[in-house]
């Protein structure tokens, strides 16, 4: 309850400092899930990433943003190269992220003072950080984990070479992983997929045909879905391959990167077309069970676009903060203003809503993982997983649009010129509602979740036992609110349990919406009782109020004869936007002494 607020006004930009200890939101949450030994071992090796990020890469993907990579599909004889020529500089952000972080090696094989591999809330956490400065750069570095999770849970063994390779640690003995699914006539239906895998005789297969949107796309450990002969339409006759970009002989396979994409945003990986031409591909695990492989690691790429958006929303309010405190107008400092304040405590509320909820769906991932396999009952962990991800990815990608589109106004004329770092920011930030699964397919999906999964069985008792744990008077009354909504939850289940699918359809979003909410609401309050019993802190208390408040309060004339000055106080703002710490008894009205 002692935390100092921290003085944005000593920064001239989000740069140059260290975004590991510029975010106590997101250290709050990696204490909470990581398991106590992996918080220890990890938290020096978060506190050095984020100095590094923002003392050697922020910078520096800035630069890679503004020249971008090329693509050389032929030599100057006319013979197939299939090389994407790299920004210089791309090199030196790897070997930071690959070699000296050990971000897709450390949940894989056991990292300098462990015995064992961390759980995948490391690389998410490191993710996170990494968006900071470069949601592009996420991307392969997040398939590079997804490819090594698919390859060690379904690969027979003939695929070891390729596992080690992912998962390596020297930048020389290092490949990408990167998933391709769409093709022109399908990306969010999957199972219209054309490309055709025939087998060679040998054992492996010759891929035929186009992949339309590739991210990384000269990824020398790849994974694309084919269909074989005779395999049935749909997902279900889909089958997983992975299709290197160079055969074991040296030889530049046969595919053709046709064009890369010329995009809005995420300028650092390269995204292209692909033509098949007889690729030489390897088969991963059975035939026809391409799409429960592929599963796994949409999961975890839907959770990467969630701790990604994170990271993103994390920067720009950084960035906002810092100018709404150096910036002056009409007198002082534009973040001294009611309206700003205002701004910035929402804003804030909205990142810590969108971290906690994301870690959970990390952290549920993760327990999953460490049960499958043993003994341990995981059903409850996995029915969570499957209805949290798709809510995540959905509500986080659209909170970081609109995060990134109000810093770069808080920034004013100059968040919109390429010099600052907002623009990029909301480049990139825009993909992350397409990419994965658009808004519409992820809302389907969690309707998916609690209909072939059953997720509600689970969802009842997770958030009953959350409001169980509130016990401070400051958080009674939130409490109840919640209580309400969440009673308003389960007759929205009831009635979409009792209509036609259609109906349901229509409306997925609303209910991702509701689901986001209250379970958001619930981990909001319980985190704010930890903060009071553990630190003697009431600041997650406010943000928690607040995000109820503004979620479910009486919304009467939008609030304006409501009389509510919540962050016009100079400790609320000190202690929402500013992390300052606050007693939680000051949070306690006083109660009328007796007559
Ligand atoms: C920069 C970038 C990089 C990408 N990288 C990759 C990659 O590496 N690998 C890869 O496989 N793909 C990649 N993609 C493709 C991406 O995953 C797809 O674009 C996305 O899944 C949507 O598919 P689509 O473009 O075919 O749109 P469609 O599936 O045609 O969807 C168009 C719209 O229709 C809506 N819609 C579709 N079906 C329904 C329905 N039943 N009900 C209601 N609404 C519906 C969607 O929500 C969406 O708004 C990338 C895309 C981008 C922009």
């Amino acid at each position: 309850m002692d935390a100092d607020p921290i003085p944005y006004g000593d920064h001239e930009a989000g740069r140059d400092c260290n975004y590991w200890r510029l975010d106590p939101t997101l250290r709050f949450e990696a204490r909470r899930v990581y398991p106590d030994d992996e918080f220890e071992w990890a938290e020096p090796v978060l506190e050095e990433f984020g100095e590094v990020l923002g003392s050697r890469m922020a910078d520096t993907a800035d630069r890679i943003d503004e020249a971008g990579h090329e693509l050389r599909s032929f030599d100057e004889y006319g013979d197939r190269l299939n090389e994407v020529e790299y920004h210089p500089l791309m090199q030196e952000q790897e070997e930071i992220v690959y070699e000296e972080f050990g971000v897709t090696h450390d949940a894989f094989r056991a990292p300098p003072g462990r015995e064992e591999p961390l759980g995948l809330t490391h690389p998410l956490m490191m993710q996170a950080l990494l968006s900071y400065v470069d949601g592009g750069f996420t991307c392969p570095v997040s398939m590079t984990n997804g490819a090594a999770i698919v390859l060690e849970k379904f690969d027979d063994g003939s695929l070891s070479e390729y596992f080690e390779a992912l998962t390596a640690r020297n930048v020389d003995d290092h490949i990408e992983g990167a998933m391709f699914l769409t093709e022109e006539q399908g990306g969010s239906d999957v199972g219209a997929n054309e490309v055709r895998a025939e087998p060679a005789g040998d054992g492996t297969y010759r891929l035929y045909g186009e992949k339309w949107f590739c991210s990384n796309i000269d990824a020398e450990g790849a994974l694309a879905l084919a269909r074989t002969p005779e395999a049935p339409d749909g997902v279900e006759g889909l089958s997983l391959f992975l299709v290197p970009r160079t055969k074991p002989d040296g030889e530049v396979n046969e595919a053709h990167f046709r064009r890369l994409k010329d995009k809005l945003g995420t300028i650092s990986v390269p995204t292209g077309e692909i033509e098949y031409e007889g690729a030489e591909a390897y088969l991963v695990g059975e035939e026809q069970e391409g799409f429960r492989y592929m599963a796994e690691m949409m999961n975890f790429e839907r959770l990467t676009n969630a701790t990604g958006a994170v990271g993103i929303m994390g920067r720009a309010l950084l960035e906002a903060k810092v100018h709404a405190a150096d910036r002056e107008a009409f007198g002082d400092a534009i973040d001294e203003y009611p309206l700003m304040r205002r701004d910035l405590v929402d804003m804030t509320v909205d990142y810590e809503a969108a971290v906690a909820f994301s870690f959970e769906a990390a952290r549920l991932l993760d327990e999953r993982e460490r049960a499958s396999g043993s003994d341990a009952d995981d059903s409850a962990a996995y029915q969570l997983m499957r209805l949290f991800i798709p809510v995540a990815k959905y509500k986080t990608a659209r909170m970081a649009v609109e995060t990134t589109s109000y810093a770069m106004e808080v920034l004013g004329g100059n968040g919109y010129v390429r010099e600052h770092t907002t623009e990029r920011l909301l480049r990139d930030a825009q993909v992350l509602p397409i990419w994965e699964g658009p808004s519409n397919i992820l809302a389907l999906d969690t309707l998916r979740a609690l209909n072939r999964e059953d997720a509600h069985e689970a969802l009842l008792p997770y958030v009953e036992e959350r409001l169980d744990a509130v016990e401070h008077p400051s958080l009674e009354e939130p409490a109840a609110a919640v209580e309400e909504r969440f009673g308003e939850l389960q007759a929205a289940l009831a009635t979409l349990a009792t209509e036609d699918g259609d109906y349901a359809q229509y409306h997925a979003k609303r209910l991702a919406d509701l689901i986001f909410d209250v379970v958001t609401a619930a981990l909001l309050l319980a985190e704010a009782q930890t903060a009071i019993d553990r630190d003697d802190d009431g600041r997650k208390a406010l943000v928690a109020r607040r995000f109820v408040e503004t979620r479910f309060g009486d919304d009467e004339a939008y609030g304006v004869t409501s009389g509510e000055r919540f962050a016009m106080e100079d400790d609320v703002f000190a202690a929402v936007a500013h992390y300052a710490g606050v007693d939680p008894e000051s949070l306690v009205e006083a109660v009328p002494a007796d007559d």
